[in-house]
């Protein structure tokens, strides 16, 4: 899967972008810097994709974070908005429960 090529996102990318995503990257240790809610730990995944912290069109590094491409898509479907897959799912049934 090629990155950056006629991607759906609204701003286009710097000709640098590369340069940019690297710098990030090492940054970052090449590791995913999503800080998880429920442990306050950061993943552990190793980073893949560089997410824009604020508008899409910022492409300053300290605006750009590295996360690992299951974070990522989490973000990107969210902003989407139309897929309405918000925590329905986690609901178990009571019988179930054995503790
Ligand atoms: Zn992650």
């Amino acid at each position: 899967m090629p990155w950056g090529i006629r991607s759906s996102r609204t701003a286009p990318l710097p000709a640098d972008w590369w340069r940019r995503r690297t710098i990030v990257l090492k940054r970052d240790g090449y590791q995913c810097t999503h800080i998880r809610e429920d442990t306050g730990r950061r993943c552990t995944e190793k980073a893949t994709d560089v997410d824009h912290i604020g508008e899409a069109h910022d492409h300053r590094i300290e605006m750009l974070r590295s996360l690992c491409s299951w974070h990522h898509n989490q973000k990107t479907a969210r902003q989407g908005g139309s897929r309405a897959r918000s925590g329905k799912k986690s609901v178990s049934h009571p019988g179930l429960v054995s503790d």
